[in-house]
């Protein structure tokens, strides 16, 4: 297993990784394109995010004319959210999603997510980290590191960097 604590190395780069709502009948697909890349799913849940807490997710876009589209498509149904980890996991998401746009994505590449299963600009099936900056803010805000939800929160046992 090249997950086991002490053959973590450098393979403890973490990222967020968030299924949208019409990709998440395909998770199952999904984590096995995760397993064949090399990552781990280190956190994991679906929620329904409320409108207010998909604008505090994507605050960044909060003056780009798609926000309002995008706010509408990622409360359209439960997200699915993961903490992954391995080596340049931030990058490895990132390739295996594919480019933001599904058709530029499957001209790209067939095989990344966005190519497989987004329809368009906006439902794109999936949202990776792009930097270890967003990574740390994003994982925060999905798997929040204090407060009460922490005692029933299950901790990945084999994983070093989240005791
Ligand atoms: P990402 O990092 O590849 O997800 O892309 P961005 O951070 O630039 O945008 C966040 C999300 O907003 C994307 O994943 C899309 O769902 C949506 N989005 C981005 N650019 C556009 C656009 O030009 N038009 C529309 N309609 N949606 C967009
Ligand atoms: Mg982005």
């Amino acid at each position: 297993d090249n997950f086991t604590a002490k053959s973590l190395g450098d393979k403890k780069e973490k990222t967020l990784a968030m299924i949208k709502p019409d990709a998440v009948d395909k998770m199952g697909l999904i984590l096995d394109m995760i397993n064949q890349k090399g990552l781990l799913v280190t956190k994991a849940k679906m929620v329904l995010l409320s409108r207010a807490e998909a604008a505090q997710f994507y605050i960044e876009h909060q003056s780009k004319p798609f926000f309002n589209g995008l706010l509408d498509y990622v409360t359209a149904g439960p997200v699915v959210a993961m903490e992954l980890m391995g080596s340049n996991a931030i990058q490895a998401w990132r390739d295996l999603i594919g480019p933001t746009n599904p058709s530029d994505a499957r001209s790209q590449n067939a095989q990344s997510l966005r190519a497989k299963y987004g329809t368009d600009n906006t439902r794109n099936a999936a949202h990776g980290s792009d930097s270890k900056e967003s990574a740390m803010r994003e994982a925060e805000f999905f798997f929040p590191s204090t407060g009460p939800a922490r005692a029933n929160t299950a901790q990945f046992t084999n994983c070093t960097c989240c005791v």
